[in-house]
């Protein structure tokens, strides 16, 4: 039974482009009347007007703070309306633009913003649907500097949060008040990932008439597009697959047009943290190999997962995709593959082991962050034993694992010589 599913997670592979064909959402008809908006397209040539500059087949860097006007007439022209302009680079520049048409037709959005960092994107998205008295639901454990951004900067200005189990409809339609104004959610959440029933909640929310935004950082829009089921605003941490070489941080907002310019005209020119030119054009180069690196973490992803979670000293694995997951077929239907990110329970009986464990990997990065080129552990323990620190609320047993690009079976055998010691 395992193994029929196992085979059919295989040859079930959506790819990005089919998968939206069945989709008959308001969000879809849009894309339908842009022609070529398949993913090679996007990726390759969408937004790059290359006889605007001397056909160059990589986008310039318009490195600019500042865009003259030729007359009078233009300056008011372009004045009454900075999104749709070049007036100054805290607003609109035209290699950030091309940029942000990419990201808006990966996420099948009608526009979308960058940002200095994920966590700018998650703050503006936030911060633009709601005013004092208002309250927020929101996903329990979400990315840290979210729930910080819930605990203690929105806290000072009277907005109040509720933290719901996202994995119970139930438990989220409780929660909601006669001042709700959001649903926020992550799926799949931090560290365990758990999924949230992304149509269920789009259309919870719409009878109570809040805005649904997600993180869609773990998924990328490669894997799923939560704009299909109805959420009206997808956040990123570009800097995790979307940059995807651990070089650059930015954060990415996609939504409707009038999302889009209400956060514009408020949000992100009063608090200014738009991307910069040069950080643009990296991102821009990252995404061009979205599709190979996506592919290449899953399957290394899978392999691992797989393994480990029948090793005898692991107790347990957090991976949707694996078919023992309670959300597995959740996962088939929502997501069209997981990344490389998955976590793991090691069977041990000492701190002291996990951390031989830990210090015999040849081949893992202990690092914060994912998405990058190179394999990364997150290692639980090493939020243990530090003065002055609350130790986390997950098990010093506990890892998370990023599957980067480097060879599957050489990552494998690098972990079997390392459990040795647990
Ligand atoms: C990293 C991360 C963020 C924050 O993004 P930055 O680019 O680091 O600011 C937000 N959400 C999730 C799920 C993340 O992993």
């Amino acid at each position: 039974m395992i193994l029929e599913r196992t085979i059919r997670h295989f040859t079930m592979k959506k790819i990005w482009c089919n998968r939206v064909k069945h989709i008959d959402t308001e969000n879809y008809i849009i894309m339908e009347k842009n022609t070529n908006l398949d993913l090679s397209h996007i990726l390759n040539h969408l937004g790059e007007e290359r006889e605007n500059y001397f056909h160059a087949v990589s986008p310039p860097i318009v490195q600019t703070s500042n865009f003259a006007f030729p007359t009078i007439d233009d300056f008011r022209k372009r004045f009454v309306d900075e999104l749709g302009n070049h007036v100054y680079s805290r607003g609109n520049n035209p290699t950030v633009a091309i940029l942000r048409k990419k990201l808006a037709a990966l996420e099948k959005a009608e526009d979308a913003l960058v940002f200095g960092s994920g966590s700018g994107a998650v703050a503006n998205a936030v911060l633009a649907n709601v005013q004092a008295g208002d309250h927020i639901v929101c996903v329990q454990s979400p990315y840290s500097w979210t729930y910080k951004l819930l605990v203690n900067f929105l806290a000072r200005f009277e907005v109040e949060h509720t933290f719901v189990d996202g994995t119970n409809l139930e438990e989220i339609e409780k929660a909601i008040q006669a001042n709700t104004k959001v649903l926020y959610l992550e799926s799949p959440n931090s560290l365990t990932f758990e999924l949230q029933d992304l149509r269920a909640c789009a259309a919870l929310a719409k009878q109570h008439n809040l805005v649904t935004m997600i993180d869609n950082s773990h998924c990328s829009p490669y894997y799923q597009n939560p704009i299909e089921y109805g959420i009206d605003i997808v956040i990123h941490s570009g800097t995790k697959y979307l940059n995807g070489h651990s070089d650059v941080v930015v954060g990415v907002v996609c939504s409707n047009k009038a999302m889009i310019q209400k956060i514009f005209s408020s949000e992100y020119m009063t608090l200014g943290g738009i991307l910069s030119p040069n950080d643009a054009f990296l991102v821009m180069r990252g995404l061009r190999t979205l599709a190979l690196r996506m592919e290449r973490s899953n399957a290394s992803c899978h392999q691992l997962a797989t393994w480990l979670e029948q090793h005898p000293k692991v107790e347990k694995i957090y991976y949707p995709f694996s078919p023992n997951s309670p959300q597995y077929e959740l996962a088939q239907q929502q997501m069209r593959g997981n990344g490389g990110l998955f976590s793991v329970d090691f069977k041990t009986d000492s701190i002291e082991k996990m951390e031989a464990f830990f210090e015999r990997l040849q081949r893992f990065l202990f690092a914060v962050s994912w998405g990058g080129h190179e394999s990364l552990i997150l290692p639980i323990c090493a939020f243990y034993n530090i003065d002055g620190f609350e130790p986390p609320a997950h098990p010093w047993t506990r890892v998370r694992f990023y599957v980067g690009l480097e060879d599957a079976d050489l990552l494998q055998a690098d972990l079997e010589q390392a459990m040795e010691v647990l």
